[in-house]
């Protein structure tokens, strides 16, 4: 958050004229394409003193030569948000700006070639009615009638959706910037930014100082990396890393085919290409697995095109012709190749930098810029003025990448090409990239490899998603889909593993995962929680960092683990995690020596970065004398969970486990195994259990011992997979999905978590509103008696009205039914109230089809908490059901 201090300049037209300003801009954006138009329109709108620096001529870039498609359909929550927000955006701008930004509502056509892909868009079109966006699925026959010059035999159907159509770039972006400059902003033509002022302040916090231009210098605390192919270039500027690659990527234009006048523009995600009618033209571009890569942008490059390599391009003529044969008779008028900047998770770059306080990227479109400018740039100037967005952006925010990703040239590389070639793929709820593996490890990485772990990454650890009964499938290097030269993995045990997931019906691995689930709940499991966030908080004001931090009371004694959330100053969560009081110890990795009072920080590894991130930058904007020490990679953790968890463990540790001297949410350090190591008696499963911290060189000899004795009480590995499932049903949230930065905690239900007295903490006036005044939305969980898998995404029907969506699906192998969470709604705008909930006939839609299902306010699986503290006096309702 930065002060405002407005500052209206009219300028009629874009100026050349020479720049010399030692006043204070609150914002400059680098880059004139899409990107920087639309955040200098969302600031200039918002009465912010705001600049647009291009180096050539306004969309000299990418956007120039974009074929300006607006499809807004993807299977994603945020995705479809970010597409229509900017269809609405276009929509209006004639009228208010009145210059009419190339606007065609031709609608669009997604085809589908497989059965798969169209269940993908049945899930779209389940989805998109949460949107307001009107979508229909048709059979190939009701597609042909849409776009008569394709081949209907081609495919099993299509989702369609009216709304979409085509923007001309140039005129949207002629739009933008007309708007802003009437509204007080300025854009410099032939100006670049040569290099970025970065300075320290007095808590040692890096931040944007100013800019050098070829025009002059600008004081401000806020720039926008907007240079799309050239982002990495504008951040090295300021000495920094981003992971984002340029790529050529081309269309081709037909000669003049009368006939598609007026026609829809057609997505064929199986035949990796899309169609997009111009005029009396088609224009056909593609995403080939032999893209060229680009290192360095050229700086001279402006309205230029690349020459088109018909080697790379050739693989699309040939599905186009299959798909519309009319195409192949009309012949190529002409071709585009231009740039783009891909990410390595095909996700937009944007937000805050969090090494470089001011430093917003706006970036990495992975050949969507234009169709998610409108959007993005709306969340981005709300970021800018209010610290934070009002969507939650996680997954597109530069926090979810970790340094040592942002620092690796080779990972970024290949996990860039394989976004490209990946551009179109099928969302599946369980993927895997097999570019960039393996880039971090913990030390338990080949035990459980050999144990049959089936990998998963997330924030570039390898961490277990499954165990497979049939044997190791080790993660072979990545084979760049045989593209430049490289032959094809010969070893394709893992692949053939994750093709097992490539559904939207049960996994193969359904029933594997499921036992690890059972053997949880009825004997002992040991996961291997060890790329968790694990951190350290020190310092002469410790406890007053952490009132401020944590919602919760974390005044406890020491040892009590606190569960608390992090809230922003609108109450929205922005992590929620275990934070428990320590003194100084012995100087290991597990026991830290410190003066005075220290707070130990667990938080999912998932939104590991983003946890530390937010902590720093609260910590930073407060200037509370506490130094944060990471050591998630000094400290790996083990959590034995299960009934059998305290008999198969007190033998190996030299301190009594009962209930009266080892209590559930406390923690203590110990000897386990002959090591010392931090244990804590709390479960993200809902059982009894502990999780151990252990020093780094520890983790293997306390493995080893765990592993042996638990043979006697038939100890199994579990992974992610079954983690997730085991805690949606006993009713714990995931950040990023159950609860998010745009979900308070009273709509979480969350409340218990945010202390009423005890004193201010960030976001609490929010959370006290939110108590006394209502709420418009509320978590809940679902569970549905068909057998049917629930992924996340479904809609939610209350007596025939639409409700809300599922985040999130699982299924529950100890209730014997799919649960899923999600946040519902009363149509009708009101507040939510308990009555409102618990009554009326709700459904969830899969894929079209409405299945009854059953509210629950708390999940049904052990509502009392008797299992975590040791109590096993029911059966699992599953073997209940089995009984009878
Ligand atoms: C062939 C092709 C077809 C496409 N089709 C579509 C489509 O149908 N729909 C869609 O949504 N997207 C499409 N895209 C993608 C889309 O064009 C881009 O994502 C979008 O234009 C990117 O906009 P941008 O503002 O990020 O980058 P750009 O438009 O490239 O703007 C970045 C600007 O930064 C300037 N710059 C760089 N360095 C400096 C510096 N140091 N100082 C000052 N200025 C600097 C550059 O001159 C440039 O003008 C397509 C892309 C290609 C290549």
């Amino acid at each position: 958050m930065y002060d405002l201090f407005l500052y209206h300049f009219y300028c009629g037209s874009t100026s050349t004229s020479n720049l010399d300003y030692d006043i204070y801009f609150f914002h400059v954006s680098t880059g004139g394409g899409s990107a920087g138009c639309n955040t200098l329109y969302q600031l200039a709108k918002r009465g912010v003193k705001a600049v647009l620096l291009e180096r050539a001529k306004v969309t000299a870039g990418e956007t120039w030569h974009s074929s300006g498609l607006i499809l807004q359909m993807r299977l994603s929550d945020l995705e479809i948000k970010m597409r229509s927000s900017t269809r609405s955006l276009i929509g209006g701008l004639h009228k208010e700006t009145g210059i009419d930004p190339g606007w065609h509502n031709n609608g669009g056509l997604y085809v589908a070639r497989s059965k798969v892909r169209l269940d993908e868009y049945k899930r779209v079109n389940t989805l998109a009615k949460n949107f307001g966006i009107e979508t229909q699925l048709l059979d190939p026959e009701e597609t042909k009638k849409l776009f008569p010059l394709l081949d209907s035999s081609m495919i099993k159907g299509a989702l369609y959706c009216p709304s979409d159509g085509v923007v001309d770039p140039t005129k949207f972006c002629k739009a933008l910037t007309t708007a802003a400059l009437k509204q007080g902003a300025m854009v410099f033509e032939d100006c670049s930014v040569d290099r970025i002022l970065v300075g320290t302040n007095h808590f040692g916090v890096k931040m944007i100082e100013g800019i050098v231009t070829s025009k002059g210098v600008i004081r401000t605390k806020c720039i926008v990396n907007s240079a799309g192919a050239w982002a990495s270039q504008v951040a090295n500027l300021a000495g920094l890393r981003v992971p984002v690659l340029a790529l050529k990527h081309s269309y081709v234009v037909s000669n003049k085919m009368p006939s598609v006048v007026g026609l829809p523009n057609i997505k064929d995600s199986d035949g990796r290409i899309y169609f997009r009618v111009k005029g009396e033209s088609l224009c056909m571009g593609g995403f080939e697995y032999n893209p060229i890569m680009v290192e360095k942008m050229p700086e001279d490059h402006a309205f230029t095109l690349f020459e088109l390599d018909w080697k790379v391009f050739e693989s699309h003529m040939q599905q186009a012709m299959e798909m519309v044969p009319s195409f192949e008779t009309a012949g190529v008028e002409t071709t585009v190749c231009g740039s783009e900047c891909f990410t390595p998770d095909l996700k937009p770059l944007v937000g805050e930098d969090p090494r470089l306080r001011g430093f917003f990227h706006n970036c990495g479109f992975n050949a969507g810029g234009v169709v998610l400018g409108g959007g993005c740039g709306e969340q981005l100037a709300q970021w800018i003025i209010d610290g934070r967005p009002a969507v939650h952006m996680y997954p597109f925010d530069i926090r979810r990448f970790t340094p040592e990703q942002m620092e690796n040239k080779t990972w970024c590389k290949e996990r860039c090409h394989e976004s490209y070639v990946n551009n179109y793929k099928i969302y599946f709820p369980h993927d895997e990239p097999l570019a960039g593996r393996n880039l971090k490890q913990d030390p338990f990485h080949e035990e459980l490899l050999v144990a049959g772990a089936v990998f998963e990454e997330e924030q570039a650890y390898e961490r277990p998603g499954w165990f497979n009964p049939q044997g190791y499938a080790p993660i072979p290097p990545y084979d760049w889909y045989g593209a430049y030269g490289f032959t094809r993995n010969m070893d394709k045990r893992y692949l053939n593993l994750l093709k097992g997931d490539r559904t939207f019906g049960f996994s193969k691995h359904h029933l594997a995962i499921g036992s690890e689930c059972l053997a949880c709940r009825e004997e002992v499991v040991l996961m291997d929680f060890s790329y968790f966030c694990k951190l350290y908080m020190v310092g002469p004001e410790t406890q007053k960092a952490a009132d401020w931090l944590f919602s919760a009371d974390t005044d406890v004694p020491i040892g009590k683990a606190v569960y608390s959330c992090l809230l922003n100053k609108r109450g929205g969560i922005e992590a929620d995690l275990l934070v428990t009081p320590i003194t100084s110890g012995s100087g290991t990795q597990a026991d830290p020596i410190f003066k005075g009072l220290g707070m130990f920080i667990v938080a999912g590894g998932a939104s590991a970065s983003q946890t530390r991130a937010h902590i720093k930058s609260v910590l930073g904007e407060e200037g509370f004398e506490v130094d944060i020490f990471d050591f998630s990679a000094k400290v790996g953790l083990l959590a034995v969970q299960g009934p059998a968890s305290r008999e198969m463990l007190q033998p190996l540790v030299d301190c009594d486990l009962s209930d009266e001297l080892f209590p559930y949410s406390t923690s203590k350090i110990i000897r386990l195994g002959g090591h010392q190591v931090r244990a804590m008696r709390t479960s993200f499963v809902g059982e009894l259990g502990w999780e151990i911290h252990i020093p780094w060189h520890s983790c293997l000899p306390v493995y080893l011992a765990l592993w042996e004795q638990g043979k006697k009480f038939g100890l199994r590995h579990a992974g992610y997979r079954a983690l997730y499932s085991l805690c949606s049903e006993k009713g714990y949230r995931l950040w990023n999905s159950d609860v998010r930065s745009d979900d308070n905690p009273i709509e979480a239900g969350l409340g218990f978590s945010c202390r009423r007295d005890g004193g201010a903490y960030l976001g609490k006036e929010a959370v006290e509103m939110a108590r006394q005044e209502g709420i418009k939305k509320r978590h809940v969980f679902l569970t549905i008696a068909d057998q049917v898998p629930l992924h996340g995404l479904e809609t939610i029907w209350r007596d025939d009205r639409i409700v809300g969506y599922l985040r999130r699906g699982e299924y529950g192998f100890s209730l014997g039914c799919a649960i899923g969470q999600g946040y519902v709604q009363d149509p009708d705008g009101k507040l939510i109230t308990d009555e409102f909930l618990t009554t009326g006939k709700y459904e969830i839609e899969v894929m079209g089809v409405r299945h009854s299902a059953k509210l629950h306010l708390k999940s049904p699986f052990d509502p009392h908490n008797k299992r975590l503290h040791g109590i096993y006096d029911e059966p699992l309702p599953v073997r209940e059901a089995f009984a009878q």
